[in-house]
Parts: C-alpha cells; structure tokens; sequence
C-alpha cells in the first residue's frame, strides 16, 4: 500500500505541498521504519489555510441542514466502503492491529459523520412568546474552527470534531498530531469526494508551533484539543487572548472499582478493555485498578491467565491483538514508569519487559499492591502498564478514586445496582461505565472533568459546543421610550 501521500497538506479541496517547512518523518511503530514523510506547515500555508476556510464558511452556513447533512452521510457511506484500507492506513499511522482498526477507527469516524449528518437538518432555534411580543433564536454557526489532535485515534479524531462543527455550518482547519499525520489527509480527500466544496475541511501538518500559530490566529473562532493536560493549559489560556471557544479533551487517570460480588470473568475484561486496548494509549483507560480485598486474588490470578492470550506480532495480522508504543519516545516514557514502580516497592506480577529490537513494544504489565501515593497510581502512562490498589470499603474507594486532578472517565463492576448508580453518581468523572469499561457510541456525550477537560465530544451536546444562539425580540407594538 502506498503510505506516502499525495502532499503534506489538504487546503482549498486539494493537496498542497511546502517544502520549506520542516520534514516530518513517519515512522512505522512496528519496525521503526521510516514509511512516509510530510512537512509542517510554513506561515504560509497557515494563512492560506485559514483564509480558505473563512472564504468557504458563509456559503456552507448557508445551505440548508438536509443538504450539508447529506454529504457528511454520503462521506460516511464511503468509508465504510473502504474501511479495509483505511484501516490498514490506520495501522501504518498508529502500530495498532488492524484487529483493532478495522473495527474502531474509521468505523467510529464514519458513526460520528452519519450522526451529525442526520443530525444537521434538525438543528433549530426557539420561539418563546412574551404576551403580544415574542423572541425567536437562531442557532448560529462559530464561524472557523480548529480541530488539534492527538496521536492514538487519528482517523476517529478528525471526524469526531469535524462531523459536528461542519454539521453546524462551520469550516474547520484540523491539525492532526505529528506522529500519526496520515489518516486525517484520507478524511478530507473522501469529504471532497463526497462533494464537500473546497475549503470547508482543512488538514495541515506540524508540531507545536503550528498548533499554537492556528489557535493565536485572529480569524480563528473556536479550538477543539485531544492531548495531554499541559498541552490543553497553553491552548485554554492562548484561546482565553481571543475569547475563543474551546473544546478541551485532556488526560486522566482513570478509577476502575471492583467489588467482590463483581463477575470475574467480566471484571478482568473491563480491566483488559480500560487498560491493554490500544497497547494502553487510551485516555479514558482505567488504569487505577481498585479491587476489594475479597476478590483480590482470584482477579489476579485470572488476570494473568488471560493475558497470555494477548498475541504480538505482525499488526497487519488479524490474529495479533496487541500492538507497539507509537513512537520511541512513548515506550522510553512507560518503561521508564515501569522502573519507576519497581523502585516504588509495587509487586511486578506480569510483562515489565521491552520486546525485541525493531519497534517499540512493551508487555502488558500489571502491578500489584500498588498504594495512593505511587507515581504510577498518580501520572498517566499512557501505554499498558495497570496499578492495582487494594480496598475494603465503598466509602473508602470514592474518596480514594476521587483523589486525583483528573476526572476524564470512571468504571464499576459490581452485581449490587443500588451501589453501581450510587457509585457511579459519585464519581468525578465525566464519562462512566457500570459493568464494561470504554464504550464511546457517538450517542453519548464524551469529555472530562477537573483538569481533564471542558466541553463534550458527541451526542447532541457536541452540537453546543459547535453553535452559539442569537436571540431576536419582536416587538408588535409600539416602542415607548421615557422621553
Ligand atoms: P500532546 O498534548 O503532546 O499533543 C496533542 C496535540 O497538540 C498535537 O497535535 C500537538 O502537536 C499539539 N500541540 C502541542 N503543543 C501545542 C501548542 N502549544 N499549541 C497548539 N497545539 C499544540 O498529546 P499527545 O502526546 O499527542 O497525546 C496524548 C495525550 O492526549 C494524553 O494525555 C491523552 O490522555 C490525551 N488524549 C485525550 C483524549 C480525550 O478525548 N480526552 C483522547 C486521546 C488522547
């Protein structure tokens, strides 16, 4: 398959090429071998980003909801046509297995289209009357958003933020992350394709600096991040400068508890699902791991017969279920917490080990008798590495589960449905699970609390963070005035 692609950049309904800016290699996480290489994106090709999506955006406000949806539906359509190959895209661009992909990523991408497509037509305003007078509002696009995204998701990513804000009748410029600047390219081509006019989705490429040169842009009306919570400081306050919006979809470091009424089976599961997907670069993963002391063994002796199920190897095999670190810079950060653990005193009970000499895997690792004050029961790892903490009682775990900045995502497992609702409405998270563990249907809101975020991704709440509302008094009769 040909991973190079057509230029860096997608601008204007076209690909674009800038040499002059800095070359970013792709590298395949698998081998390490360099499969691609783009360019970040030069002041110029910034400005004639934004000033293609600024020209596009009145024109696409003002189609009607059922046409703007029916090109989102029908881009929808398309891939999942070609969901294979923009799987295996998603492979070269992540490591991940394409066991994986081709069931979660540009799936998901192509739900969240087909959501917000249908969703485009019944977007309204309100009518609230006032005796003779009355008010209506309208429900108004933002104008130009920026959609900056992280590396474990990017297909899904790109049409996570996309699906909404064009369905609102914004245009959006997208920067994926330089570590996985394909698959957003693919998103764009087959938006055109599926009649999308030009200008309407933009994808640049580039570090940091082409981030932040987007967010600080005076035409730029919203910012939508996925990364990491020091990262989502500086684009929150460089947006505050504007009066920007922002959507912030940042880390965590996510409880998952365990009672001991809980099914076993179905609890490691949800501990496999909360921490292994992806090889652990999940940010809603439940990564602290709070098993009541009754079923502490069983889970763990459990836990690792499973885990010698997960199968390394060639990530373009539909056998291989587990996959690399996405970068050797990710799998120096975990195995560096790995050490880190060790020396903590937290008992090693499986994996802790780098893998081979080409790529960059890591075991699935759990820890055990891992306590609050550890550095890895406190800072996201972002790779697959699972603290287990031991506890006795439910008032105990909340507080305990609670004691983090973070507050992206939260899981139970418990037979008990009076204790899972009370547990789940504990929680300081924004998204959680009762009995399973990182379900995202683009039917429910996602997003965090605390430091790990603002706003929601998908639903209809997705639709208020893409929209602002005008209201409009009509007076019927005269106006009277004191003088
Ligand atoms: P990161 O914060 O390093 O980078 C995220 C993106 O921000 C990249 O595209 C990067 O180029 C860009 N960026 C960096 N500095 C910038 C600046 N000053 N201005 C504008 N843009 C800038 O994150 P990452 O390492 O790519 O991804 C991992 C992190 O993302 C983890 O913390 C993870 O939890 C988080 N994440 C969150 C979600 C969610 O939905 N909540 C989903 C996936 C990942």
């Amino acid at each position: 398959m040909q991973t190079q692609p057509q230029a860096s950049h997608f601008i204007d309904g076209e690909y674009v090429e800038d040499t002059g800016g800095t070359p970013i290699d792709v590298i395949y996480p698998a081998t390490g071998a360099v499969i691609a290489r783009v360019h970040s994106a030069t002041p110029a090709i910034v400005e004639r980003a934004v000033a293609s999506a600024q020209a596009a955006q009145a024109a696409w406000a003002a189609m009607s909801g059922t046409e703007r949806g029916r090109i989102l539906r029908r881009a929808a359509d398309m891939i999942r046509d070609r969901n294979h190959d923009l799987s295996v895209l998603e492979t070269w661009d992540t490591g991940k297995p394409y066991q994986e992909t081709s069931v979660a990523d540009a799936t998901s991408g192509a739900d969240a289209l087909e959501y917000f497509g249908g969703m485009a037509a019944t977007l309204t305003g309100q009518h609230i009357q006032l005796g003779e007078d009355w008010v209506y509002t309208r429900r108004e696009p933002l104008g130009v958003c920026v959609g900056i995204g992280a590396w474990n998701y990017p297909t899904q990513i790109a049409c996570w933020k996309g699906a909404p804000a064009l369905a609102c009748g914004n245009t959006m410029i997208f920067k994926p992350s330089e570590t996985t600047p394909l698959c957003a390219l693919k998103v764009a081509e087959i938006l055109v394709e599926a009649g999308l006019p030009k200008g309407v989705y933009n994808v640049v490429q580039g570090l940091g600096d082409v981030g932040a040169a987007l967010v600080g842009h005076a035409d730029v009306d919203k910012v939508s991040l996925t990364g990491s919570v020091p990262t989502g400081r500086k684009v929150y306050a460089a947006a505050a400068a504007g009066m920007k919006h922002v959507t912030m979809e940042l880390g965590g470091k996510s409880p998952l508890v365990i009672f001991d009424d809980a099914d076993v089976d179905n609890a490691v599961s949800g501990a496999i699902l909360g921490n292994f997907y992806s090889s652990g670069q999940v940010c809603s993963n439940g990564t602290r791991v709070f098993v009541q002391k009754g079923i502490k063994e069983a889970f763990l002796t459990r836990l690792t017969e499973r885990l010698k199920g997960a199968r390394m190897g060639d990530p373009m095999d539909p056998d291989t279920s587990f996959g690399p670190m996405v970068s050797q810079r990710q799998m120096d950060i975990v195995l560096g917490y790995i050490a880190k653990g060790q020396d903590e005193g937290a008992r090693l009970v499986t994996g802790g080990n780098q893998v081979g000499q080409e790529g960059f895997w890591v075991e699935p690792t759990v820890f055990a008798d891992v306590t609050d004050d550890m550095v890895i029961a406190q800072e996201e790892i972002f790779g697959p590495v699972m603290a287990v903490l031991d506890f006795d009682t439910e008032e105990e775990v909340m507080t305990r589960a609670n004691a983090t900045e973070f507050g992206l995502a939260a899981g139970v497992y418990t037979r008990d449905l009076a204790r899972a609702h009370r547990v789940a409405a504990g929680f300081e998270a924004g998204t959680c699970f009762i009995n399973s563990y990182n379900d995202a249907p683009v039917e429910a809101p996602f997003g965090g609390v605390k430091q790990s975020g603002v706003g929601r991704e998908n639903s209809s709440a997705a639709i208020e963070h893409y929209s602002q509302v005008k209201s409009v008094y009509v007076r019927m009769g005269d106006t009277e005035a004191p003088f």
